[in-house]
């Protein structure tokens, strides 16, 4: 018998294999990426919230395709900003996924800020839709500091210039599975996957 299929509503190769990761072992089902279906015309992120953008993202790939659909959609939410860049951290310096520009920009907003006013979290809303019916959406986060230099080579985006709590190092400088186990997407997703065997049938 051929394994239910479920796209996951993304073209980033590095996501794909994270939640690879966390869902196939636990949920009797093949992940697929936009990358292994036909294209279709994907509408732009302008929801005001994670919720929101992830729930599209779900809705417009179910819709597409035929096939269940998880999204997720994710960004920094600093204090001294009042939660910004949020929804914008992908563009937060004006070009989307300049991540080097995104975060010196940041560091150069925070530079008088003092050490226990630099609070922040990441954020990830995690959402799973099944084409034409049921649709779960729900949010996760790491809490954590923005540091004043960056450092480590691993992860993406913020990740150099973020020292999750209870840990000394940034979350760049973590393993991948080490940055899983405590991260917002890992645990969002982690959170959705009992909802998933159900919605299927399973
Ligand atoms: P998206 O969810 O793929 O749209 O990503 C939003 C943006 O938030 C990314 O481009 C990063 O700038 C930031 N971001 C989200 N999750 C992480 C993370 O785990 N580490 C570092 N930056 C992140």
């Amino acid at each position: 018998m051929t394994r239910q299929r479920l796209v996951l509503a993304t073209r980033n190769h590095k996501k794909l294999a994270e939640l690879r990761r966390i869902l196939e072992p636990v949920v009797d089902v093949d992940v697929l990426g936009l990358d292994d279906l036909p294209p279709f015309d994907e509408a732009p992120e302008t929801g005001a919230t994670f919720a929101e953008n992830a729930l599209s993202k779900a809705r417009d790939a179910a819709t597409a395709t035929g096939l269940p659909a998880i999204a997720d959609d994710s960004g920094l939410a600093v204090e001294a900003l009042n939660g910004m860049p949020g929804v914008l951290s992908a563009r937060w310096s004006g070009r989307h996924g300049d991540d080097v520009a995104n975060l010196e920009l940041l560091l150069g907003q925070l530079l008088d800020i003092p050490d226990e006013r630099r609070g922040a979290a990441f954020v990830c809303a995690a959402a799973f839709v099944l084409p034409g019916g049921a649709e779960h959406v729900l949010e996760a986060k790491m809490s954590g500091t923005i540091v004043r230099e960056a450092s480590g080579a691993g992860g993406f985006g913020y990740d150099p210039i973020f020292v999750p709590d209870g840990h000394s190092v940034t979350t760049a400088e973590l393993a991948p599975e080490a940055k899983d186990a405590i991260s917002h997407r890992g645990k969002a997703f982690r959170a959705l996957v009992p909802v998933i065997p159900a919605a299927l049938g399973h």
